[in-house]
């Protein structure tokens, strides 16, 4: 049984997209500044080189692709480089824009050096992306006048500007967007001490007591993703309210995620039965994708960007030419005996 939002029917605790309890807290939540952004120090140290010297120079930043799974942080690290470059930001998605003239529209209203976002720019239609290729590279739109023998195409001229595009893999991009990309940076999950610091400062600005133990328990258990951290450490609050004495100890943490059926890793129910699954019914796999989508009733693109990259993180579960198999690891988790071959034992453990 999946964990329901009373809210939301369709929504899992666990996904790290954006539901909808999540979208006024995420901006309550959301750090302004590079400093208040937890983790990602690799990705952090690059941007504050090529920030400083776009704004030496005097110039926009090159245009930016940032990708991983959802909920790592790609749109709260484009508002921060808004902030660093101290310029503007529009924010907008792939499927919101539906023409390429609403695109024209969009990077008219934008002032030298800002920042256009366009999240699940993967999802951008083909009409649209052909007027982004000219105002990326040239920054100018073209617009036909007049139609058939007589149609002219006229050049209008945009400000230099700076698009950071938002996407859950790198590869569902076609190459010739991903090509005009000066930039590609990719983030991590973040660990569970990473975690504990993001919710040690949500838990600040939200009012929430809550000792080091207790944040440490719901980082651990929050698949590596802030704002499933976020999310948990307000169930976790409800909890610690009512059946505690309000302050969020490591045994309120630990009980109030029990309830919730999410385990010491941050497994539930719908992790769990893909990788029982594969063990029970594919004797630990290769599983095909499509296979697996079926069995657990998600489509393949739903288990490939939300569930596996954890399941892969934690090395439960392994990606391999002819379909998706368990690990060892898995079955120990599971409380399963491991009874398949001794090389993916070595291998894979
Ligand atoms: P994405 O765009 O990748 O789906 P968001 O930028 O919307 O993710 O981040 C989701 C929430 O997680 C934000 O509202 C913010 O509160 C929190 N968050 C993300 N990354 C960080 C971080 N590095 N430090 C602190 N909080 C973060």
């Amino acid at each position: 049984m999946a964990i329901l939002f009373e809210d939301d029917s369709s929504e899992r605790i666990l996904s790290p997209s954006k539901g909808f309890e999540d979208v006024n807290i995420d901006n309550a939540l959301r750090p302004r500044q590079l400093g208040d952004y937890l983790g990602q120090e690799k990705v952090k140290s690059l941007l504050s080189v090529y920030i400083d010297a776009a704004r030496l120079r005097g110039e926009p930043l090159d245009h930016c692709l940032l990708y991983g799974p959802p909920g790592l942080g790609k749109t709260t690290l484009a508002g921060i480089i808004a902030a660093e470059m101290g310029v503007q930001i529009r924010v907008t998605s792939g499927p919101a824009i539906e023409k390429g003239k609403d695109l024209a529209t969009l990077l008219s209203k934008l002032g030298e050096n800002d920042i256009l976002f366009i999240d699940e720019i993967h999802r951008l239609n083909p009409a649209v992306e052909e007027v982004l290729y000219p105002a990326m590279e040239d920054y100018a739109f073209d617009i036909i006048m007049g139609k058939g023998m007589g149609a002219e195409s006229l050049r209008i001229q945009l400000p230099r500007f700076t698009l950071i595009g938002a996407t859950t893999r790198a590869g569902l991009l076609t190459s010739p967007l991903r090509d005009r990309f000066g930039v590609l940076l990719r983030l991590e999950m973040y660990s569970p001490q990473e975690l504990a610091k993001i919710v040690t400062r949500s838990a600040g600005i939200l009012q929430i007591r809550i000792e080091p133990a207790g944040a440490l328990e719901i980082a651990r258990r929050s698949r590596g993703t802030p704002r499933i951290a976020n999310r948990l450490l307000r169930r976790v609050r409800d909890f610690a309210q009512v059946k505690a004495s309000g302050v969020i100890t490591r045994d309120v943490a630990d009980a109030a995620l029990s309830a919730l059926e999410i385990d010491s890793l941050g497994l539930d129910n719908i992790d769990r039965l893909m990788l029982e699954s594969i063990i029970k019914n594919y004797a630990g796999g290769p599983v095909g994708l499509e296979t697996l989508a079926a069995t657990v009733g998600e489509d393949a693109s739903t288990i490939e960007d939300v569930y596996e990259p954890y399941l892969m993180q934690l090395g439960f579960l392994a990606r391999t030419p002819r379909g998706r198999c368990a690990t060892p690891g898995a079955y120990r988790h599971l409380g399963l005996r491991y009874e398949g071959r001794e090389d993916l034992q070595t291998t894979l453990t």
